[in-house]
Parts: structure tokens; sequence; C-alpha cells
């Protein structure tokens, strides 16, 4: 039988919060990385979408971040696209309570960013794009951050975000906990844990998925004697 979310030191209120929206068993991922993320280890987890990896991080960052100052947010959460990060919002807003979050992306006006960073966000979810924006006009300083989450981290290698989400990684407070989450462990990935990642603890849930992409397919039309002989 999985463990209960307060067995796995989820806090009271956290978990009454989940229950009001139906959410009482930990799922696969969760189970195996809540007591260590909670405990402030670095995380570094591959598992398939829809297996619940925000409130995976999302427990952990809500439990434990600090109080912000205006401008510094104590905890960023980096996410490739708007959609993603809208959804990690709207997840972690669901059992924030008194934890301050928002959200900044790129595409869309400054003011209602602007507003709630001036008042002091907590949780600060974030595209790497609008983010660097926003450091450029000194409106966010990531000095006093000290939990970092890097969600979809193969997707953001994809978009070319790295560079970027290196130099935002370069500017947070000293050791942060790290939290790297993705589908594929290897390239860029790989190298953001090496680099960012202080012994991280690995949970790798569910098959790798495939590399279609990068698979060669050849056919040869061969008679079925030769079959063996041509394959190997
Ligand atoms: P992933 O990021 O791994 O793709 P999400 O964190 O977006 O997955 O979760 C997928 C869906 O599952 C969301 O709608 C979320 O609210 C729901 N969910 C997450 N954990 C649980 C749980 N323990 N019980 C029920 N629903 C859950
Ligand atoms: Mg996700």
């Amino acid at each position: 039988m999985s463990p209960t979310f307060a067995q796995l030191g989820v806090p009271h209120h956290i978990g009454r919060a989940l229950a009001s929206r139906g959410i009482t068993e930990p799922f696969e991922i969760q189970a195996a990385v809540l007591a260590d993320a909670l405990a402030g280890h670095d995380i570094c987890g591959r598992a398939p979408t829809g297996s619940g990896k925000t409130l995976a991080f999302g427990i952990p960052i809500v439990a434990n971040v600090g109080r912000a100052q205006p401008h510094k947010p104590r905890a960023l959460v980096l996410a490739p696209t708007r959609e993603l990060a809208e959804q990690i919002m709207t997840e972690i807003r669901s059992f924030a309570g008194a934890v301050r979050t928002a959200v900044v992306y790129g595409g869309v006006g400054y003011d209602a960013q602007l507003r709630s960073l001036r008042k002091g966000v907590d949780v600060l979810v974030a595209c790497p794009g609008r983010l660097e924006d926003l450091i450029d006009r000194r409106e966010v300083s990531l000095s006093a951050v000290d939990r970092v989450v890097i969600d979809e981290a193969d997707r953001m290698a994809d978009m070319g975000f790295i560079p970027a989400v290196r130099r935002l990684l370069d500017q947070t407070g000293p050791n942060p906990q790290t939290m790297l989450f993705s589908a594929t462990l290897d390239g860029d990935v790989a190298s953001l844990t090496r680099d960012y990642q202080h012994r991280p603890v690995r949970y790798e849930i569910g098959e790798e998925t495939p590399d279609v992409v990068a698979a060669d397919h050849l056919f040869w039309n061969v008679s079925s004697t030769e079959r063996t002989e041509v394959a190997a």
C-alpha cells in the first residue's frame, strides 16, 4: 500500500486543501519524491506526462518557502511555456494558503506582473525569457531564492532555453535546493544536473520515452531465405 500524504510529511493544512479537491492518495512519483524533497534534498526526476510531477515539487516548495521582500522571490519554478506556467500556478494556488504566488511570462502586458512583484511574491513561476527581461528592468532579483524547480527540462533544451536557465541559476542565493524534472535525463539535461545539482536523489518512473525521431529506418526487400543473413 502506498503511504498517505501525511505519512510522507505533508503538512496537514496542505493535505486538507488537496483533499477538498479529491486528491487523497499520492501518485507514484509523489510517494517517491515527497519525503526527500520536503527534507530539502536535491531531486532529479524522470516520469511521464500526467504522472503528477507538479504536486511532487509544488508541495515541498509551498511547505518550506520563506516570506519574500518586494522584488525578491524566495522560490522559483521555471517552465518552458506560458501554458505550462499557468497550469503549475493554478495547481500550486489550490493549496498555497497564505503563501503568495505569481506567474510571469512573455506575450502579455507587464502591469499585473509588476504589481504582484512590488508587493512581494514568495513562489514565482516563470518562463525564462520574461524573467530575464524583468531582471534587466530591476523588477526581480533572484538573490533570495533558495529553492528552484526546473520543470520539463528536456523541453527547455528543445526550445533553446538552456543558456537562459543557466544564467538564471547563476543568480540565485548560494546552494539552493534544486528539483529538476524531465522526460529524458541525457544531453543538456544531464549537464544541468552535473553543474547545478548537489548529490541529487534520482527517481526514474515508467519507460524512457523512445526517441523515434533519432531512429533510422532502413528497408530491404529480400527473400525469406536471405532474411536472417541480411538483417545480421
Ligand atoms: P505531470 O506534470 O507529471 O505531467 P501533473 O502534475 O500536471 O502531471 O498532474 C496531472 C493531473 O493529475 C493534474 O490534473 C493533477 O491535478 C492530477 N493529480 C496529481 N496528483 C494527483 C493525486 N495524487 N491524486 C489525484 N489526482 C492527482
Ligand atoms: Mg508537468
